[in-house]
This record gives structure tokens, sequence and C-alpha cells, in this order.
């Protein structure tokens, strides 16, 4: 597309930027339960704020600080695109009043089915997004969502999880949700936690092998935006976790940050 820009010159758009507003991380715990320090990424295309996952509860103040930090609020992302029901991914739609919600129709089914108590599903909002006649649409794999993004069939994880994929950006983006959930999935073809082992190495399989058709960045679920070289994947930024623990009554907050 070409646009006139401030001198009147012809500018080239790219199409959308691509920014994390919270990066991923590829911890979990056995105690505690999972983790779900997942990934936050909005397309920018200068006409519609496309958030790729709403994050778990704990998230609100870095949405919040994240869409500040692109001089940005709430109220100005248009569009949130959902990979798939589980409440590290979904638990935030709510925030954002002005965005079209849109969820795997087929996956959207599933959840609605599982009874109360299913592991990572939140009951709730699965209801809530059935209630909802407006700002909530529907969409299959296969469909180009929005101008130059599409849904890619990516099961395994879920049975209709969704990722997307856009060539329209700086990069070609490749959001894979929990499709791939971390570099070690990427690198090995094995997903950890897949409601089906052998389809979860197939759908990564593919979806590695569009990475290195495009030459792109690939976003897991849950880790920093990877990249392939020479067959190898790679981080595009290195890793860390801030955390703190309180272990005594004395000494007060250690850091225990993971890097
Ligand atoms: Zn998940």
């Amino acid at each position: 597309m070409q646009v006139q820009d401030s001198d009147g010159g012809e500018a080239v758009m790219s199409g959308y930027r691509a920014r994390p507003l919270i990066e991923g991380f590829p911890g979990k715990s056995s105690t505690h339960g999972a983790f779900g320090w997942s990934s936050l990424w909005l397309l920018d295309d200068g006409e519609r704020r496309v958030l790729v996952d709403t994050g778990q509860p704990a998230y609100i103040p870095l949405i919040h600080d994240g869409l500040a930090r692109l001089g940005l609020t709430a109220d100005d992302v248009t569009d949130v695109l959902l990979t798939h029901m589980h409440w590290d991914h979904v638990s935030n739609f709510t925030m954002f009043g002005s965005a079209t919600v849109w969820v795997g129709e087929q996956e959207l089914a599933w959840a609605a089915e599982q009874p109360a108590g299913t592991k990572f599903i939140p009951d709730l909002h699965v209801q809530e997004l059935l209630r909802r006649s407006e700002g909530v649409e529907r969409m299959s794999a296969g469909q180009e969502i929005l101008p130059g993004i599409h849904a890619v069939a990516s099961a395994g994880h879920t049975p209709h999880h969704l990722a997307f994929f856009t060539e329209r950006a700086e990069q070609t983006m490749l959001f894979a949700g929990d499709a791939v959930k971390n570099i070690h999935e990427l690198a090995t073809l094995r997903a950890d936690s897949s409601m089906d082992d052998a389809q979860s190495t197939r759908t990564i399989d593919r979806l590695r092998s569009l990475l290195a058709d495009t030459s792109g960045v690939l976003v897991p679920g849950h880790d920093t935006g990877l990249v392939l070289a020479d067959g190898e994947v790679h981080r595009v930024r290195p890793q860390r976790a801030d955390i703190g623990y309180f272990a005594d009554g004395i000494t007060g907050e250690q850091d225990r940050s993971i890097d």
C-alpha cells in the first residue's frame, strides 16, 4: 500500500507492526499448577489494533503497561483473536470493550461441552462467549479473519486450536499459541501437555515448515519469538522472568529470577 508521508512524498506501508505486550515464559510448576505466563502480541496497521490472546487474570496491570508503552489503552484494541479456550489465553477478553472478539467456532463448542472442573477450561468465560450476541465473531481454520491475517488449523494441544499467520508485516509472523509453547517444542517436535501427542507433532512439524518457507518469526504460546537459522531454532531475545521469594521472617524479598 502506498501512502503520503508527512513531507508529501510516498512511503511504503509494510502492513502490520507486530510488537509484544507481554513476552511469554516457558516455566512450569508441578506443585502449584501451570504458570500460565503466556504471550500477548499486538498487530497494528494504523487502522486496526489486533491483540493475539488475552492472557491470565494476573496479567491485567501488565496489559495496561504494555499498551501504555505504545501510547494506547484497552479501548484502542479493535480486534481480539483467541488461539484456544485455555484460561491463560482467554481470561481478559472482557477488558477490551471496543473490540470484536474472534473465537474458533469448533473450539468454543468443544469447550462448552466439557464439564465444570475440566483442567485449564475457564467455565464462566466460555459461557460469556457463548452468551454474547454482539462483539463476538466465530472463526474457522483456513479463514482470512482480518486483512492479511489467516487462521491456521493446529490441533493437538486442544482439538480445534488455531494459529494465526500474516505476511502483511515487517516480517512474516506466525502466532502459534500453545500448538508450539516454547523453543524446546519447536526444536524437538514434541509437545508437553497435549491432548493428542501424535497430532501435536504433526502440527508442530507443519508450522515449522511454514516458518522455514517464509523465514519469519514464530511466536510460541509461552516464549519469546523464535526464528530458524541453519536449521536450528533461536530466540529473537534473551528470556527472563523476575521472581521474588519471601524465604523466612527475617531476610525480606530475595531475588530468584530465572534467565
Ligand atoms: Zn493452552
